[in-house]
């Protein structure tokens, strides 16, 4: 890592330095390294360093995949102070998609779009058991063989073992024999039992949240890690998670990519209360992702822009930050847009575009992040 050396060169601000050093040289992170590197302002260095990092690896090249979103269900019994998208049980505007019009949108989304993945997410829905996801993974894996199924995190995988009576592990299990191929990094939130207990009180712990992951990572299920940031949270919990992620990572090398994910209160609890009154912005998430790339380097490969809570402008930026992935097209995106915040889907176009307008080049990407097309 001797190149580092031009920003040893640039930089007056040494303390930043040295911790740098010792993360990327020798590889020794420790929690009070993060919290500092959290707690800078001097985002310009975090971002030389970030993206001097992607760079060596992929080079001019940042990639996208083709998607469709599918949230099954809103029906949920979960209620978290920070979402805008679940129903209670019978209510008016709750719903739950059939599994014909399942495969009616994945067959459409395949021959319009030419989805490579399908990302599953929905609500705790006490009526659906296993058998439900079951007959639907086994369905899209016969019908369309080449969409890979990126679906349930670690909350629903505890919810179906809960409604169905069997463990966390006997579920995934059981759904990777009838077609799961990865799981989103959904439901972490912040890993620390403290802010859970203020944003969504009935979800799983910490713990839990690790434990499914590990399970998943060991029989062979590879996933996300994600964090949503912004809410009551303090930077040492922000470092906390990340040290949680770290630590996995070293044990089952299970994660494929690191997503940051802003929290957007418009239309939540946790707005009405007076909790959070705004998003957090541009600043810290390029700060998110310049941190995230510097203590991931070596572990954690794909760290994806979040251009479904920021927009297309800052996901640009953050390519300038470490972020390699520009994430998918998001086709049917129904959770962020229930806070109204923006559009929140992309065609592939828009996606290239976007990227080509950075001077990289674009390339779309197939779920396990292996590229398919060079645009
Ligand atoms: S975030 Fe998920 S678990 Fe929490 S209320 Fe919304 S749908 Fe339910």
């Amino acid at each position: 890592m001797q190149n580092i050396q031009f920003i040893d060169n640039y930089s007056k601000n040494t303390d930043l330095l040295n911790i740098i050093n010792k993360i990327i040289k020798q590889n020794d992170i420790q929690l009070n390294d993060v919290i500092s590197l959290l707690e800078t302002k001097d985002i310009q260095h975090l971002g030389l360093v970030s993206n001097y990092l992607r760079e060596i690896q992929f080079g001019k090249t940042v990639t996208f995949i083709n998607n469709l979103i599918l949230n099954y269900t809103n029906v949920c019994i979960t209620n978290c102070k920070f979402c805008a998208f679940y129903r209670p049980p019978n209510h008016q505007e709750s719903y739950t998609v059939s599994q014909d019009e399942i495969l009616k949108r994945i067959i459409f989304a395949k021959s319009n779009f030419n989805i490579k993945q399908v990302l599953f997410q929905g609500g705790h829905n006490p009526k659906l058991n296993i058998e439900y996801f079951e007959e639907i993974f086994r369905t899209i894996s016969l019908k369309c063989p080449d969409v890979a199924i990126h679906g349930l995190s670690a909350s629903e995988i505890d919810m179906i073992s809960k409604v169905s009576r069997s463990s966390t592990k006997e579920v995934l299990q059981r759904l990777k024999k009838s077609g799961l191929a990865s799981l989103p990094g959904a439901g972490a939130e912040i890993l620390d039992d403290e802010v859970k207990d203020i944003i969504s009180p009935l979800k799983i712990s910490s713990d839990t949240w690790l434990r499914i992951m590990e399970e998943a990572h060991l029989l062979g299920i590879k996933s996300s890690a994600t964090m949503m940031y912004g809410t009551v949270e303090s930077i040492e919990q922000r470092a906390r998670h990340l040290m949680k992620i770290l630590s996995l990572q070293r044990k089952t090398n299970g994660f494929m990519a690191f997503i940051p994910w802003s929290f957007e209160p418009n239309k939540t609890e946790m707005q009405d209360k007076g909790l959070v009154r705004y998003p957090l912005g541009g600043f810290e998430l390029l700060k998110m992702i310049s941190v995230s790339r510097i203590i991931f380097h070596g572990l954690i490969d794909h760290l994806q822009s979040s251009w479904l809570t920021n927009g297309v402008g800052m996901a640009q930026l953050a390519i300038f930050h470490g972020s390699d992935d520009f994430g998918g097209t998001l086709i049917g995106e129904e959770v962020v847009s229930a806070t109204g915040a923006r559009s929140t889907e992309l065609l592939a176009g828009n996606i290239i575009n976007s990227i080509k307008a950075m001077k990289f080049t674009p390339a779309e990407r197939n779920n396990n992040y292996e590229i398919i097309k060079y645009y």
